[in-house]
This record gives C-alpha cells, sequence and structure tokens, in this order.
C-alpha cells in the first residue's frame, strides 16, 4: 500500500525519500536498529513520519515538530515501520491520552494530539490533498507551477474545520464483539492479531447511554448463561450487541446479533433488559451464522417493542431501524448538513439531485429550501428509509431512486430533468467516472461534494475543473474527534 504523508504546518513539503529509495535495491536500514529523527508529518493512519539514512519511517505515537527517538521494527520496499523509544522533543500538541485503554483499542489514533492540533492536521491533510492531487490553488498556500498557470483563477478558501465543543462522548451508535472469560461475558474490541475479545467498559467518544446499555445486556445475558460466540470455533450464541440511542428523543435500540435463531431464556433476557435500560423502546434479534467477520446477517426481527428508534436533526425527524445507515455524530451531522444547504444556495425554485443519498438524510434538508429533489441510493433498504422519513416529515418534494448514481443520473436527463443544484456525497473511493461525465452533461450551476476522503475529492475536483467547473470554498467538519477521519463539504460553481 502506498501512502502518503502529510506535514501538519506546510503544504511543500516534498517527500523524496520513497522515489529516491525505489531506485535503490538494498534499503539502507535494518531491523533492530536505533535512531534519532525528527518528526516531519503524519500519515492518513496518524504515524509520524522521520527519516533515518535518507529512508522514510512510520512511527506510531510521534507527533510532527518532534524530536524522537526509534528502533526499526520493519523494512519495506520504500518504507519501513519503526517503535517510538522516547521524545526528545516535545510537540505543542502533544498530550497524554485520555483514553486508559488507548494504545490496546486502536479505535482512536490521534488522542496524543491535542484537540486543536487535530482540527489543524485535518484542514491541512485537505489542503494538501487539493493542492497536491488535485493540482489547484488554495489560498494562503504557496502556488505550485500547474495550479499558477490558470492565472485568472481565484484560489480556494479553505475554512478551519468545524470541530466539536465538546468533542468526547459523540457516538451515539456501539457495535461490541461478545466474548466469554471465566467471569463470565466480556464485550469489547479485538486484541490486536487475534481472536480474543478485551472487554470494555468505558469509551471516551461513545454516548454514556450507550455505554451503560451494553453493561446491562452483558450482564442480563452473563446471569442467564448465554454463551458467546467463538470465532475460531464457529460455536456460541451472542456475537455483537449493537446499540443505537437517540438523544433528541432519549430512545434506545438494543440488536442482539446471534448464531442462530433460538435465544435460551429469551422472555427473561428480554424483561431485564427492559428493566435495565432506561428509554429502551426497540429490541431486535439479526441472526448471522455464517463464518465470517462481517457483522450483521440477513434476517432481522423484533423480538420486543418497536421496529425502529426516531431521533431529529435540524428538525427533521428520522426512523433509524437496526439495519439502516445513520450518521454516528448527530451534533455534527447537523453542522455538515448546514454547510452543504448553505453552499446550494438555494432560493426555493430548484431542481435538485441528491447523488448517494443514503436514508435521503441531506435530500430532505434540501427539500425546505428548493422546489423539488430528486435522491438516488444504491442500497434498497436505505431508500425505504428516505421514502418513510419524507412522509414522516410531511415533506413531499422529493422524489427517490433505487440505483448507481451513475447510471440513474444519465436516466433522469434523458427524461427531461434539468438540475440546477446536484449534491454528491459518495461512499470513500469518490465519484465513479461515469458519475463525473453525467454530471458535466447535465451542467447545474452548483455541485455541492460532500466527501469522507481528501484523496478521492481532490482528484475528482480536478475531473470538475477541468470539466467546466470552479471551486470556491471547502468547509471541513470533524465528525470524527481523535480519528484520522476527516470530512468536508465543497462548493463548485460553473465557469
Ligand atoms: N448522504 C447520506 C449517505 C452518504 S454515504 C448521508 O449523509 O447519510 C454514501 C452512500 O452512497 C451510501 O449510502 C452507499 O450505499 C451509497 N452508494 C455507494 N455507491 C453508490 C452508487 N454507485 N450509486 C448510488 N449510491 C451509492
Amino acid at each position: 500500500m502506498s501512502r502518503v504523508y502529510l506535514p501538519i504546518g506546510t503544504a511543500t513539503a516534498t517527500c523524496g525519500a520513497c522515489s529516491r529509495m525505489s531506485e535503490q535495491r538494498k534499503p539502507p536500514v535494518t531491523t533492530g536498529q536505533i535512531f534519532e529523527t525528527d518528526i516531519v508529518g503524519l500519515t492518513l493512519d496518524g504515524e509520524g513520519v522521520g527519516r533515518f539514512n535518507g529512508f522514510t519511517l512510520f512511527i506510531e505515537g510521534a507527533l510532527p515538530g518532534e524530536k524522537v527517538r526509534a528502533e526499526v521494527v520493519s523494512v519495506g520496499k520504500s518504507f519501513g515501520k519503526a517503535r517510538l523509544e522516547s521524545v526528545l522533543v516535545k510537540s505543542v500538541h502533544r498530550r497524554n491520552p485520555p483514553c486508559p485503554i488507548y494504545d490496546q483499542c486502536g479505535g482512536c489514533q490521534l488522542q496524543h494530539l491535542n484537540y486543536p492540533g487535530q482540527l489543524q492536521w485535518k484542514r491541512q491533510y485537505v489542503v494538501d490533498s487539493l493542492v497536491r492531487i488535485g493540482k489547484l490553488p488554495v489560498a494562503g498556500e504557496p502556488q505550485r507551477a500547474e495550479a499558477a498557470a490558470d492565472a485568472a483563477r481565484e484560489p480556494i478558501t479553505v475554512h478551519p474545520v468545524i470541530g466539536m465543543d465538546d468533542p468526547w462522548r459523540y457516538r451515539n451508535k456501539a457495535q461490541v464483539p461478545i466474548g466469554e472469560s471465566e467471569g463470565g461475558l466480556v464485550g469489547g474490541f479485538y486484541e490486536q492479531g487475534s481472536h480474543d475479545i478485551v472487554d470494555m467498559n468505558a469509551c471516551l467518544i461513545q454516548e454514556e447511554e450507550n455505554e451503560q446499555t451494553v453493561r446491562a445486556v452483558k450482564g442480563a445475558a452473563g446471569s442467564l448463561g448465554i454463551s458467546a460466540y467463538n470465532r475460531a470455533t464457529g460455536r456460541g450464541l451472542l456475537r455483537h450487541v449493537v446499540v443505537r440511542h437517540a438523544a433528541t428523543t432519549g430512545q434506545r435500540m438494543v440488536v442482539l446479533i446471534t448464531n442462530g435463531l433460538n435465544i435460551p431464556h429469551q422472555d427473561e433476557l428480554i424483561g431485564l433488559i427492559r428493566e435495565q435500560v432506561p428509554g429502551v423502546v426497540s429490541i431486535v434479534q439479526n441472526i448471522n451464522t455464517e463464518r465470517t467477520a462481517v457483522v450483521f446477517g440477513k434476517d432481522t426481527r423484533t423480538l420486543w417493542g418497536e421496529d425502529v428508534i426516531y431521533d431529529e436533526i435540524g428538525g427533521i425527524r428520522f426512523a433509524i431501524s437496526a439495519r439502516s445507515f445513520y450518521q454516528v455524530n448527530p451534533v455534527q451531522t447537523r453542522r455538515l448538513y448546514e454547510s452543504a444547504v448553505r453552499y446550494a444556495g438555494l432560493t426555493g425554485e430548484e431542481t435538485v439531485v441528491d447523488a448517494y443519498c443514503g436514508i435521503g438524510t441531506i435530500s430532505l434538508f434540501l427539500a425546505r429550501h428548493a422546489r423539488q429533489v430528486y435522491g438516488v441510493e444504491i442500497v434498497p433498504e436505505a431508500i425505504e428509509d428516505a421514502r418513510r422519513n419524507a412522509a414522516l416529515n410531511g415533506i413531499h418534494n422529493v422524489e427517490f431512486a433505487v440505483g448507481a448514481a451513475e447510471r440513474v443520473l444519465p436516466r433522469w436527463q434523458a427524461s427531461g430533468i434539468r438540475p440546477d443544484v446536484i449534491v454528491v456525497d459518495p461512499p470513500r473511493k469518490g465519484c465513479d467516472q461515469v458519475l463525473i461525465d453525467s454530471l458535466l452533461e447535465s451542467r447545474p450551476s452548483r455541485i455541492v461534494y460532500v466527501s469522507c476522503n481528501p484523496s478521492t475529492l481532490a482528484r475528482d475536483l480536478r475531473l470538475l475543473e477541468d470539466g467546466g467547473y470552479r471551486t470556491v470554498e471547502v468547509q471541513p467538519v470533524d465528525m470524527f474527534p481523535h480519528t484520522v477521519h476527516v470530512e468536508s463539504v465543497i462548493w463548485m460553481v460553473q465557469k
């Protein structure tokens, strides 16, 4: 896997080591060597980037601006890995990770970087991607020759990342693998490189309600002697407990993912969960008997209560079922969608397309400001949710279609739908080339791109720019504090 490193404070530093190394036969470092290095960047996995004998080494736990001592632990063709031994000069952004199991868990990658440092790094990650991959000019950054060629071009404004006031306890959903120990059921995360589950009772990015629910379910199932699934043998019943909490309504959902249909003492289990989990309105079973790491199986049935819980974002209500995709950070989701609506620049007269619409969240936000919205999404269940959510909110100016955006968009185009604005929110791999072509063909006056991956974003913006659009502004939003994930909203206009 080739990986880019991203310095925290500059977009112009480049890593010559990798290209030079590929010409050499033998890496100039060997495992076990101890070395000292300045840290010049952070990889996309949050590892510090250092150099030794001109060779690039990734060092977990090291931060840009630091000087560290480390030991080479593996050497590849173009980079190696090293273990941090000591920090000789500390970054001003370094802090002690607040979570006691930060090193073992792997769920967060940036807890040793303070929050302002995280936000600064995330913005720089977006800027560097636009400059290096997209060859785009960014305001306040040194212009590269390729970008400078387009002299008449206004540079792009990349705003500071919208962070959280309190960047902890933000996740509304927990998905916990279950195992067994002598003391009963355990649930938490897989120990690195094994099938053993480390018990976890506190996760600082998880809402406390979810923690409490998971504890109660583990305790209840354990007290009734319900067995845990064993990944190595394929035996045992309870595989995962998935819990959701809707902060605006206080409703909670418990999903038991089981290796088989029958749950011993099912009624007692439901009774204990109802007694011990405040706000629980839905207890659901999902059956997964496959020997797979995929969490959910095909069959889902409600054991008690409702099939869904309800949550509200920005005044719109959403029904969330056990399998629905729903953003995990509701506070930041609202800010993300508000940025998308702002960049769409709607007056109430427009026809808008929302491609990759999921359960129609952005579509419904847009519908309040547009004449007509068309949403397209490839997962049929998500579109069922989207239609249900439109009805739930009495929103009638949206129409949803199931299918690949790159196929449906040309069909809409052919049937005479002329969007003024197109919003895209693709998965990590970005937009399909056919979709880009059909975007360019339908020529909306604005494009709003919501992205969870700066690298594919920059690639796609380049294509759209070459096809006659200009990127005006970028608003990054921190949806996942303490992790390396970066979400951004982009505003483009016709040149
Ligand atoms: N806008 C939504 C969902 C974004 S996630 C929200 O904010 O909640 C990206 C979505 O794109 C997923 O729901 C995924 O199922 C869908 N998807 C992936 N490939 C697609 C394609 N080729 N055409 C349409 N939708 C696709």
